[in-house]
């Protein structure tokens, strides 16, 4: 169903990208084939369908006029396993069985639980090959997982589900679809590549140069080969990857090596931890003193609040909802509220600030609306004087296009209590505007701040409401880390109808760009087209303009003097120009929700992190919009840019940047959560161990004790058998991926999860062999050993004995 659903989407981009010649109209894809769920809703009415040589495909006993008794779970069968469900079935039914199994690798696990009963079902490939085989017991590998039947004196064909219980294909199938989802947003280990920085937890942090087999004691092994400073060289086991993560936390090519054999990472990582407690004691203690403080407890007249709810033309998304009932909450408690609403751009954050702003005003506070440029304190007056409309409610800006008159006047009338609601940059912080009764300080996209201002922002923390709006993803770890010391409200979901960005990445190709600003313009809307070098811009423009004569150009990048930008970006929202060709100052730019194609020139050239944020520019209407990332021929890009593409692409889906919260993201998101002092550290020893160390200093002093930062690097049990133990490059053939499902396996912390992880590998690599199958037992064993306090499992080396110990020694 994936991949016919694939092909499907696949048809119809191709269709919205190249349909739109007139001359030469396409056949639109419905009537060409049949779409995935009306082929599966016609497939439903057979329970078997057979695909041979390729070529001929024979639809099997149409339920019309064959109908099984379906197999009732009777009462009888209650309570017993599934092998034994199994067996009553077999010894109650005369004809021949036929369990069918979703998988090779399911198939295998079933075959070793069913031996253990002593029921040794024949292998088919085919439910005809049963029926011809005279076998009375057989198992096969179908995508029969529901239906299952038998006939008073015909065969029984029996689906795993109905012996194991669907509730467990399902959830293994979920979880499948989610590793897939992991698997395109390159992630960790799978993206190591040599040359990467990891950091190993007790030699701190070395380079990654590859897998290497050594032979040890005639025997094959893998290790990952790690290079520290002075060229010295560390081989780590795959066995002891969980001591691996992959170093983010600054500039790649300049990560801190350290040297082994020295005190150095020691040093590091006790700092680090101690900073991690410090900074938690912090948390604590300002949620603590927040939560102590008595805050003015607003009131709301219910009818005006049902009015001004009403007020907005849209139903709220339920996370909308959710941040608005909190915010509520905490405005109407006796408590200070610091709330910070985290949604990606264009989720409607800003109807919960209004909300906010609302329930302020309406208690005669005043209210600030932070902004971080003049254009956008224009846009939020404009939305808010909106919004406001038909309230006594006086909303205000600031800005460089006021006079100093003007502002004087706003001043003034701020002191008399004339204006409830005042938007504008960090002007409204320096000087002295005399609010006569601040209420509400609402701050959007606060890291854009400077340092003096956050001071400034911080000052007033204490005193009044504060709302923070951000559009930068708070990574899982760090919030787990937090464990709710922030109150935090997350909008993860894109208001309805909003349709995802159809994004293509494509090589530069001038019909192309041709053909998507003509698109755009033709039905209205309006178009970026991202050129990052300000050398060649105007050059650039001057093609376009050629190519495209007809319509407007405007040019916006960073050297232009500032009145000129805001004139020509103004300009370009009021829909002065149909193409805004830009650099990425647009990144941080106004909302043109007008603006529904972006075309990004050398798009391999930018980070997962920035080409989401630039695509984030379109869409933001009910509008279909589209991206187009250009490069250079295909075959020239790095593979790294080649799977950054392939991620945004696929991530085209709506909330995606939640997901894609990729390193340089993660580290902006913990900046904005904790403060930029944390910055060093997450350089020194990464940003998951940092984490790490987070989480166990806040819950450390929850819980009123010391944190222990020793690393428990000998948790694991040493087992050294002198076999072979290990994934053959044969079977796995892409080194990433071994180091991958190594990582994974190092990782299981149960049967279950292995027995998972050996499904997995069978289905997608076939059956595992020898050296592989090693590998399993071994961190079996190593599983149980730990269970039961054993250290060290060791084969002797002249006997073949097995030898135990309780102590590593
Ligand atoms: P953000 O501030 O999160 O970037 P906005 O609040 O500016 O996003 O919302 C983007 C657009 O979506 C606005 O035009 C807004 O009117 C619209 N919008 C907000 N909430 C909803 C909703 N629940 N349903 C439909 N449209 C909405």
């Amino acid at each position: 169903f994936a991949s016919s659903k694939r092909f499907w989407a696949e048809v119809n981009n191709r269709y919205e990208e190249y349909g739109v010649d007139p001359r030469r109209p396409l056949v639109p894809p419905p009537r060409g084939f049949i779409a995935p769920e009306e082929l599966y809703a016609r497939l439903g009415a057979y329970c078997a369908i057979e695909f041979r040589d390729n070529t001929e495909a024979s639809l099997h006993y149409q339920l019309g006029d064959y109908r099984p008794e379906p197999f009732s779970a009777s009462e009888n069968y209650r309570n017993v396993s599934g092998v034994g469900k199994l067996s009553v079935l077999l010894e109650s039914h005369d004809s021949p069985v036929l369990l069918s199994v979703e998988s090779a690798g399911r198939r295998e696990i079933i075959l070793e639980s069913l031996s253990k009963e002593g029921l040794k079902p024949t292998a088919v490939s085919s439910w005809s090959e049963f029926n011809q085989s005279g076998t009375t017991f057989g198992i096969t590998v179908t995508d029969i997982t529901r239906e299952l039947f038998t006939t008073p004196d015909g065969p029984a064909l029996i689906s795993e589900d109905q012996l194991f219980g669907q509730r467990v294909a399902q959830k293994r199938r979920r979880k499948r679809e989610e590793e897939t989802d992991t698997q395109v947003i390159i992630r960790d280990l799978t993206e190591l590549r040599p040359g990467v920085p990891v950091v190993h937890l007790e030699h701190g942090v070395g380079r990654y140069t590859g897998l290497e087999m050594l032979t040890i004691d005639g025997h094959d092994a893998e290790f990952l080969l790690l290079e520290y400073a002075n060229d010295d060289k560390l081989y780590v086991p795959v066995g002891s990857l969980h001591l691996i993560s992959r170093y983010s936390g600054g500039d790649e090519d300049t990560a801190p090596l350290h040297r082994l054999g020295t005190e150095h990472w020691a040093k590091a990582r006790k700092k680090a931890s101690e900073r991690a407690s410090d900074v938690a004691a912090q948390l604590l203690e300002v949620y603590a003193k927040r939560e102590a403080r008595v805050g003015y407890a607003h009131e709301l007249d219910n009818a005006a609040w049902e009015a001004f709810c009403t007020g907005f033309s849209f139903e709220e998304t339920p996370d909308q909802a959710a941040a608005i009932e909190s915010v509520k909450a905490d405005m109407c408690a006796e408590k200070v509220m610091d709330r910070l609403v985290c949604g990606d751009v264009g989720f409607g954050k800003t109807e919960v600030a209004m909300r906010a702003a609302f329930i302020a005003a309406h208690n005669h506070k005043q209210v600030a609306v932070l902004v971080p440029t003049t254009l956008l304190a224009q846009q939020h007056f404009n939305n808010f004087n909106d919004r406001f409309a038909g309230w006594p409610i006086t909303v205000e800006v600031v800005s460089r296009f006021k006079t100093a008159k003007d502002i004087r006047d706003v001043s003034r009338r701020l002191q008399a209590g004339e204006i409830d609601i005042l938007v504008g940059t960090h002007k409204l912080l320096q000087t002295d505007f005399g609010f006569s009764d601040l209420g509400l300080l609402i701050i959007d996209e606060e890291h854009r701040f400077g340092v003096k201002q956050k001071e400034a922002i911080k000052a007033l923390r204490a005193e009044v409401d504060i709302l923070t709006m951000t559009a930068t993803p708070i990574p899982r770890t760090l919030n787990m880390a937090l464990g709710g010391l922030r109150d935090l409200s997350v909008i993860a979901t894109p208001p309805a109808k909003r349709l995802s960005i159809k994004t293509f990445v494509r090589e530069q190709n001038i019909g192309l760009v041709k053909e998507a600003i003509l698109r755009e313009t033709l039905r209205g809307g309006q178009v970026y087209y991202l050129h990052n070098e300000v050398k060649t811009i105007e050059e650039t423009a001057r093609k376009l303009r050629e190519l495209v004569p007809d319509i407007s150009f405007g040019v916006a990048h960073g050297q232009l003097r500032e009145q000129e930008l805001e004139k020509v970006m103004s300009d370009f929202y009021h829909q002065r120009h149909n193409v805004l060709v830009c650099s990425t100052i647009i990144e941080t730019g106004i909302d043109v929700p007008n603006a529904n194609t972006i075309i990004i020139d050398r798009a391999d050239k930018f980070g997962l992190a920035q080409l989401h944020q630039l695509r984030g520019r379109v869409g933001r209407s009910h509008h279909q919009a589209y991206a187009y990332l250009l490069t250079p021929p295909r075959t020239g890009l790095s593979s790294d840019a080649e799977k950054r593409l392939e991620a945004i692409e696929s991530a085209g889906a709506l909330g995606a940047g939640f997901k894609l919260a990729s390193h340089d993201l993660e580290i902006r998101g913990a900046g904005e959560l904790l403060g930029d002092g944390q910055s060093g550290q997450i350089a020194t020893v990464g940003y998951s161990l940092y984490m790490d160390m987070l989480d166990k200093a806040v819950k450390a002093i929850k819980n009123g004790k010391e944190p222990d930062f020793n690393i428990e690097v000998n948790d694991k049990t040493d087992i050294e058998l002198r076999i072979p133990a290990l994934l053959p490059d044969t079977y796995i053939g892409d080194v990433n991926l071994r180091l991958s499902i190594y990582k994974r396996l190092a990782s299981c912390g149960d049967q279950h999860e292995i027995d998972e992880l050996q499904v997995e590998l069978i289905d997608r690599f076939g059956l595992l062999p020898e050296a592989a199958k090693h590998l399993f037992i071994v961190t079996q064993l190593k599983l149980l050993a730990q269970t039961i306090g054993i250290k060290k499992i060791e084969a002797n080396a002249k006997g073949g004995l097995v030898e135990f110990y309780q102590d590593a020694n």
